[in-house]
């Protein structure tokens, strides 16, 4: 395989798909030394381009798409999910249909310049289009689903059957695709999802863009590890009668080799080009006081936050069960995301208890996670259970107390819960009633070193064993990811030729 060799990536338009898209191209690059085109529209171009470092710039090229978001009936500038309320959010999906054309540009310029395509193209599964794109210029799509294998299958599932439509008066409901033992309930499914009917927006992009990744693509990568998830890779890869490849977790070697102390503490920085609303020096200083496996994390992702009933319950919880925390806070559903965090959304006078007695730390807005994660005196993660927060956590053997809110969220918890052990449910979504008694009975569960809360940890540490060793290579024994990484130059013997389609054999 020729080191000349170039692959087109093409992400969503949301931070929890850039980052494992720029980490995936990395990987590539390092096994391969192919050389990665990550197209997208300008603003997310200029946000990938500040996490980029002097070492990946010649092997990682960087393409603006023209997109005019006024185009779509979006505010100017409006080219990511993050800070969007949820009907334009759907806009925006929307209008990412409307790259295909300057992708196609781009690819034939490529042609045109190389004399032959891409070895493949690797796009989002939700940009089901990229398919029919790659192959009228010669060359083929891989499908990558940022999520885990079950929770790529759910999502799949539930939007191309919407089976709680089908279920009659039962709250709960068989996925195809699944064995019947993995039931939903109608409460994990978002209310958009729930009035979701085929003619909505929100079907018609899914049904239609999901469909054409399927049928269009050679394979799908996932981000996930085959070890951990073998059960639900198998139901994904018979779903959609496509090879999937696990090629996570894409996470930064620091984390991975548990040695973020001496790595220049800004990992997390670097990976999500974020300033935390506190210095990562502080907050580890402020870790390095507690116990080991003592404190509970608390963060909802790049852009989720609760109720204000719900946070006020949350924090007298907090408070009652005695166990130091460090919790990201933002504004609470309903009010501006960017502005200032007002004390009356939280009890009185708790943020001063909590400083004075160095029980608690409320970092604004954002945390740097990674180096939370992987402190010794972290024992659990209040989660919202976003794909990237899941391998974070577990590759560093964390268990999980679930309170899942959009997306596949509701799927990953499930997942935790039911298949892995290492996950406690909390609540889910942002209309549910929590008291704070609820919130300190299951906090001790888990933070508790015997029984429950003792077998989570277990499960989880030897869950981040696996996560770690699919991506160690010792001698001429190569981690499982690492394998699926170095097989992609499959692709170049399946180019399509004139009588049809190729299928990988990944
Ligand atoms: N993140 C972070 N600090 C925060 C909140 C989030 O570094 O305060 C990072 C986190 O490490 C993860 C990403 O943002 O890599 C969130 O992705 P995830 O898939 O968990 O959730 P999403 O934001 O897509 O809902």
């Amino acid at each position: 395989m020729g080191s000349k060799e170039q692959i087109v990536m093409l992400p969503m338009m949301a931070h929890g798909h850039l980052i494992p898209f720029l980490a995936l191209a990395r990987q590539i690059h390092q096994r391969t030394g192919f050389t990665i085109t990550i197209a997208s529209t300008p603003l997310n171009i200029k946000y990938l381009s500040s996490t980029l470092n002097s070492s990946d710039k010649p092997n990682i090229r960087l393409v603006d798409l023209p997109f005019c978001s006024a185009d779509h009936g979006l505010p100017p500038g409006c080219e990511n999910t993050e800070n969007l309320p949820l009907d334009q959010i759907g806009k925006l999906f929307g209008a990412s249909q409307s790259l295909k054309s300057p992708v196609h540009d781009l690819l034939s310029d490529m042609v045109a310049r190389e004399g032959k395509p891409p070895l493949c193209v690797i796009s989002d599964v939700f940009f089901g289009w990229a398919g029919g794109v790659a192959k009228s210029v010669g060359t083929v799509n891989l499908g990558f689903s940022t999520g885990g294998a079950y929770g790529t299958l759910a999502y799949v599932s539930v939007w191309l059957n919407l089976p709680h439509r089908q279920a009659g008066n039962s709250d709960e409901f068989h996925m195809p695709g699944f064995p019947d033992r993995c039931r939903l309930h109608i409460s994990q499914l978002h209310p958009y999802l729930r009035n979701a009917d085929g003619t909505d927006i929100w079907s018609r992009f899914f049904q239609t863009q999901i469909s054409l990744s399927m049928q269009d693509s050679v394979g799908w990568l996932c981000n996930t590890v085959q070890e951990i998830e073998s059960e639900a890779v198998e139901w994904l890869n018979n779903y959609i009668k496509l090879p999937v490849a696990c090629i996570g977790p894409l996470l930064p070697p620091a984390v991975l080799n548990k040695d973020t102390g001496s790595s220049g503490l800004r990992i997390s920085i670097q990976r999500n080009g974020k300033q935390p609303g506190i210095s990562t020096e502080t907050c580890l200083e402020w870790l390095q006081l507690q116990s080991p496996g003592s404190v509970l994390y608390i963060s909802f992702g790049s852009q989720n936050s609760i109720s204000p009933r719900q946070m006020m319950e949350l924090a007298t919880g907090l408070e009652d069960s005695a166990r130091p925390f460090v919790w990201v806070i933002r504004p609470p559903v309903g009010f501006d995301r960017k502005a200032e965090f007002r004390p009356e959304w939280l009890p009185d006078g708790f943020e001063e208890r909590m400083r004075r007695s160095k029980r608690g730390l409320l970092v604004r807005d954002w945390a740097p996670q990674l180096e939370i994660l992987s402190h010794k005196s972290t024992g659990a993660f209040l989660s919202h259970c976003g794909w990237n927060s899941v391998m974070e956590s577990l590759s560093q053997g964390v268990p999980i107390i679930g309170w899942p809110l959009a997306a596949e969220q509701a799927y990953n918890s499930k997942m935790l819960v039911e298949e892995m052990g290492v996950c406690v449910e909390l609540t889910r979504g942002v209309e549910s009633k929590i008291d704070a008694k609820e919130v300190k009975e299951v906090i001790e569960g888990v933070m508790d070193k015997s029984g429950r809360g003792g077998d989570m940890k277990k499960k989880a540490v030897k869950i981040g064993e696996q996560i770690r060793a699919a991506v160690r290579e010792e001698g001429d024994q190569k981690g499982s990811s690492l394998k699926a990484i170095d097989d992609l130059e499959f692709v170049t013997v399946n180019r399509p030729n004139k009588n049809g389609a190729p299928q990988c054999d990944c």
